[in-house]
């Protein structure tokens, strides 16, 4: 007889069963201000165009393994320099995890024998969640107290642990700043030819600023995106753009057919109609400006600056801001127990008008 219990310990890698799943609540009932999803959908014609062309996909077949027509609307339609291309992953999330993996090197030149992944924090998550599965060694450098990067800590401790990896996302989650470009350039700089710069510009419909274009300066830095900010979270479509030469060694990693047609049709359509979700972009960030104000005229709300489709703030208490808001099925995100820095400390995804205002309300309410 098999006892599932001893199975899965002589089987399954001891952090892993340490560890938990990503943690995803329940959102029915709720508006969800919680994963800096855009609240638009796209307008009823383009709706009712999408059916016709998804209707039109070749379900029984793979899809075509080399994706060329999206990814040829991706480097025309989203600001990828000439002679660079890109790989796609399912959401960034999967990206993130191609590049652990193909940098997991296990090299007696590294002080415990694993490759380093540095990044500073606080930061997306998933960066340490995936250099722990990839079995590299994750190094978090603490940003200052305003957020921005402590450039000489993060300079010391890259000759220290000589990272394979260093993830930078600009704007950063959970804190919503922009990192100034020059310490970014800084960092990328003394990495030279032993690390590779990952600048994750998730937040770029917001931020409407990119290193995409430094590219050709700079080989050792890859430029990573998401579909997911934008307005099409539910197609899961990341890419990342780099030196051929660089993304050739990523795709060995890559599952094959790692983008589903459905996906792949989707986005080939989004992208055909990206003014409309650039307008949708843009009416968000006025509608961050109004909401920061807002917030700001609080008596005990601190609100930081924000470039990104989401804003951190600090409030006097944020376990009792967060339960008042969820009394009221409004889902935001307490972020005080991820970080040291981040002590009452909450993130809140940029809405429609009439959301944000239920949000405000709610919020006035906790204080
Ligand atoms: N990078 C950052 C900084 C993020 O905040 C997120 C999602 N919250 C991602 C990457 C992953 O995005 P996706 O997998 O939806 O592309």
């Amino acid at each position: 007889m098999t006892d599932i219990d001893t199975l899965i310990a002589n089987t399954i890698r001891e952090d892993v069963r340490a560890g938990h799943s990503y943690k995803v609540p329940d959102a029915s009932g709720y508006i969800k201000l919680d994963a800096m999803e855009n609240p638009y959908e796209l307008p009823d014609p383009l709706r009712t165009e999408l059916a016709t062309r998804l209707a039109d996909a070749v379900l029984n077949r793979y899809p075509v393994a080399s994706y060329a027509t999206l990814k040829q609307k991706i480097r025309d339609n989203l600001g990828v320099p000439a002679g660079y291309d890109v790989i796609l992953g399912n959401g960034s999330d999967e990206i993130i995890s191609i590049l652990c993996t193909a940098c997991a090197r296990q090299s007696p030149d590294d002080k415990s024998g694993r490759a380093v992944v540095l990044a500073p924090t606080p930061a997306f998550v998933m960066f340490q969640r995936s250099a722990q599965f990839a079995g590299m060694d994750y190094v978090g450098v603490p940003l200052q107290a305003d957020f921005s990067l402590d450039l000489p800590a993060m300079l010391a401790a890259i000759a220290e642990h000589k990272p394979a990896l260093v993830f930078l996302a600009y704007p950063n989650n959970p804190t919503g700043n922009l990192f100034a470009s020059e310490d970014v350039i800084a960092i990328i700089e003394a990495l030279g030819d032993t690390g590779i710069a990952v600048v994750d510009e998730a937040y770029q419909p917001f931020a409407r600023t990119s290193f995409m274009e430094r590219l050709p300066q700079y080989p050792n830095m890859v430029v990573m995106r998401t579909l997911s900010k934008l307005g099409l979270a539910g197609i899961r479509l990341g890419y990342l753009a780099a030196a051929p030469a660089l993304l050739d060694q990523f795709d060995k990693v890559r599952p094959p057919y790692n983008i589903n047609v459905l996906t792949q049709v989707a986005a080939e359509f989004a992208l055909d109609h990206l003014d409309v979700l650039d307008a949708q972009a843009a009416s968000l960030n006025d509608a961050r400006s109004e909401l920061a104000a807002a917030m700001a005229a609080l008596p005990g709300v601190t609100v930081y600056p924000s470039s990104a489709n989401f804003i951190t703030v600090r409030v006097p208490d944020a376990e009792r801001t967060c339960a008042t808001l969820f009394a009221e099925k409004v889902l935001i995100k307490n972020l005080s127990k991820m970080h040291g820095l981040l002590a009452n400390c909450i993130r809140v995804t940029v809405s429609t008008p009439e959301e944000n205002s239920i949000f405000l309300n709610a919020l006035k309410a906790s204080l």
